[in-house]
């Protein structure tokens, strides 16, 4: 256990009862609230920021964030934000415009929307849905019983009391750092790749582009190529998102200054987008990003891991808004099971289920991380993808996770190649 629940916390105001506590109101906090409240069960959100609130992120929604959005009834709220239809990959001078793939489950179109607007919108729909929201109270540390987590410590910032609140489950949604999580023992496989990013924003006369930008081949004030990638995402509110990111398997990672880098790729594209580097709206922001499942155990006997607090980003390309969403839904099923049952080994469902969906797909993605780490195999891939549409659009299929389950095309027998390699190296 860690300090954050060793330190003794004097209460000052009445214990609460919840059946379920989630700790966070982020994309995956709220989504799980939504979810166990429309499934008819007593949910208490602990946020400790106030909503609207910043969130260090590119904005960028996926057809996967958006399928999910669309299922928690947020479909027409989202048409207000900046809708795209696809990606601009760039590199070595070439550009090539490519729309979302087609599939049977999946939107063919993302958004764009900033994460102060996003987050609230999502944690009010969990309210309006019938989930408590705690906003500006924080979870300081666990209630433990005998091992088993039955709640959590709250301060409220506004008036400085501090109380309990007593649940059956907890869910543990607090983000990329989760310090909730780590004092229930979760920590990150060592070894498996993670990322950090940095972002802010620009005013631009591109603002409402139909594709979202992304650049292999990011490079210095001097010409020289540097590590990592750059974005571009228009908001479509008169700015856009630029970043770059970084994952550790790539050379000179602990080195890189990702300020620098992102300067150096404001000043790369001022021209085209009609930028001034030297005037971004606010000060740029970075975060870690921790990926491909490395975030375990993700249950204990009674609660469970889901978002960033787990690892869930997608290695491919940095997404997890999506992914902190589909794991949310998948424990509020799990504890819907229990609570009905009246049985917690319905927890160990969502290992499985999170196992099933994501395990050998995160697999290959780690090994694809390890892969373009190498920066000469990095600079041939994108010389040579940019060549051929055809082949980019698979691996555009591929990274955003939108294999096809219905029909096996180019994409899928590619994917399952990678996959029959990765199944050679069970640790890896
Ligand atoms: C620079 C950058 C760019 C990114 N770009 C994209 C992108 O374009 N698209 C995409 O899909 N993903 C992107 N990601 C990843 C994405 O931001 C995360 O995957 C996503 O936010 C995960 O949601 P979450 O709910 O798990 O965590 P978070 O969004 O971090 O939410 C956690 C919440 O918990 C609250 N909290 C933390 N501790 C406590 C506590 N003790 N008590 C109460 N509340 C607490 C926090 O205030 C926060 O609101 C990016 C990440 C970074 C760093």
């Amino acid at each position: 256990m860690t300090d954050i629940d060793s330190a003794p916390v004097a209460l000052n105001a009445p214990a609460r009862d919840t059946e379920v506590l989630v700790i966070g109101g982020g994309p995956a906090g709220a989504s799980a609230g939504y979810w166990l409240s429309q499934l008819g069960h007593d949910v208490t959100i602990i946020e400790k920021k106030t909503f609207p609130r910043e969130k260090t992120c590119g904005d960028g929604l996926t057809p996967r964030a958006v399928k999910q959005l669309h299922d928690m009834g947020l479909g027409d709220q989202l048409t207000q934000f900046h809708r795209y239809e696809g990606l601009r990959a760039k590199a070595h001078g070439r550009a090539l415009e490519m729309h979302w793939p087609e599939h049977p489950i999946y939107p063919q179109h993302g958004y764009v929307v900033r994460r102060r607007e996003l987050d609230m919108m999502v944690a009010k729909n969990a309210q309006s849905s019938g989930a408590h929201l705690l906003e500006g109270h924080e979870a300081l540390t666990p209630i433990l019983d005998r091992g088993f987590v039955r709640g959590a410590v709250i301060t409220s910032k506004a008036d400085n009391t501090t109380f309990e609140i007593h649940a059956k489950y907890v869910i543990v949604a607090d983000g990329a750092n989760s310090r909730f999580g780590r004092a229930l023992g979760t920590s990150r496989a060592k070894k498996w790749p993670y990322g950090t990013a940095i972002r802010t924003y620009w005013e631009s006369p591109r603002h409402a582009e139909p594709w979202i930008e992304s650049a292999l081949d990011v490079k210095d004030r001097n010409g020289n190529s540097m590590p990592g990638y750059g974005w571009i995402f228009p908001v479509g509110d008169g700015t856009i998102n630029i970043g770059v990111g970084l994952l550790s398997t790539f050379r000179d990672f602990k080195s890189v200054n990702t300020t620098h880098m992102l300067d150096s790729y404001a000043h790369m594209i001022a021209d085209d987008w009609g930028i001034n580097p030297d005037t971004p709206t606010c000060k740029a922001t970075s975060g870690r990003i921790p990926m491909g499942g490395s975030v375990g155990p993700k249950i204990g006997p009674t609660h469970i891991v889901i978002g960033d607090a787990a690892g869930s980003v997608n290695p491919f390309n940095g997404e997890g808004i999506d992914y902190a969403y589909e794991t949310a839904h998948m424990a509020a099923d799990c504890l819907h099971d229990a609570l009905v049952s009246g049985d917690p080994v319905a927890l160990q469902r969502y290992s499985k289920l999170v196992e099933d969906e994501y395990g050998e797909y995160f697999k290959v993605a780690r090994l694809f991380a390890r892969i373009i780490g190498r920066p000469v195999l990095m600079r041939e891939l994108s010389r040579v993808g940019l060549q051929s549409r055809t082949l980019m659009e698979w691996v555009l299929r591929i990274m955003a996770n939108l294999l096809r389950p219905d029909e096996i095309g180019a994409a899928e027998v590619a994917y399952k190649a990678a996959a029959q390699i990765v199944r050679l190296f069970p640790n890896a």
